[in-house]
């Protein structure tokens, strides 16, 4: 099965509702593709339909150029047909070091057609160390943050939204949906989580979960979020790329 992340999900929740268990489906690996997956995410797919799920990042234009291997430790990098440079967002010049965040340039090699020289993916990654258990000497990117247009300054903070994505999915599964949405008020900027919860909890508990979230996503990202619960329903559901942050500050 080949989905982005959000549709494995989706069809796990339209399956249950009809009364299928994901699992009798008998699918033996998942490939996911074209938003960033979390940890958690990746987890609870697994979970969900009871079988391996693999990351991969590529684009239209240079195609598919890391997968994830058995091991499941961040994506290497397909270097007999990639030649994959991991650069200083600012500079896109100097190589970054292990561990470090940059933007991954693609370019494709033995292309006939579409020939791509340094094309800039636009995508943010962590570049990993060069050897993994598998055996593959390919190089390898330990994670995929977003997009380059997605990381946004916040209050001066620099903000990603998968950071919310993970911490959602992994502490907060009571949490159906949700949308985070950044306004400005005068000079400052504000930052909004609107989320729907379980409605079989008490509202006590509802609040509990809010309060709880905010905490949590100060500590991430140092931010403050308002935090807005609605009723179930009120926020659309994504069943492409998810387009879950809004930032609406005209900038
Ligand atoms: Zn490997």
């Amino acid at each position: 099965m080949m989905n982005t992340p959000i549709y494995g999900l989706h069809i796990a929740e339209e399956a249950r509702k009809i009364g299928i268990d994901p699992k009798s489906l008998g699918i033996e690996r998942m490939l996911c593709a074209g938003e960033p997956m979390s940890e958690p995410t990746r987890k609870r797919l697994e979970e969900l339909y009871h079988c391996h799920v693999f990351d991969q990042i590529g684009g239209t234009e240079p195609g598919a150029w890391a997968s994830m291997c058995e091991v499941k430790q961040g994506l290497h990098i397909i270097e007999p047909f990639f030649l994959v440079e991991i650069l200083d967002q600012e500079t896109l010049q100097k190589e970054v070091e292990e561990g470090q965040m940059g933007v991954a340039v693609v370019t494709p090699l033995g292309r006939r057609s579409f020939p791509l020289i340094r094309f800039n993916t636009y995508d943010i990654v962590i570049k990993g160390e060069d050897n993994c258990s598998c055996g593959r000497a390919w190089k390898k990117i330990k994670e995929v943050v977003g997009r380059a247009d997605d990381l946004r300054k916040i209050r001066g903070v620099l903000f990603s939204p998968k950071t919310v994505e993970k911490l959602i999915r992994d502490e907060f599964r009571e949490i159906i949906e949700y949308e985070i949405v950044v306004e400005r008020t005068g000079m400052m900027d504000e930052v909004t989580i609107r989320m729907e919860i379980d409605p079989n909890l008490e509202s006590k508990v509802t609040e509990q979960i809010g309060k709880g979230l905010k905490e949590r996503l100060k500590i991430k990202t140092n931010l403050t979020f308002q935090i807005r619960i609605e009723p179930l329903g009120t926020l659309p559901r994504y069943t492409l790329k998810a387009k879950r942050f809004k930032d609406k500050r005209g900038l």
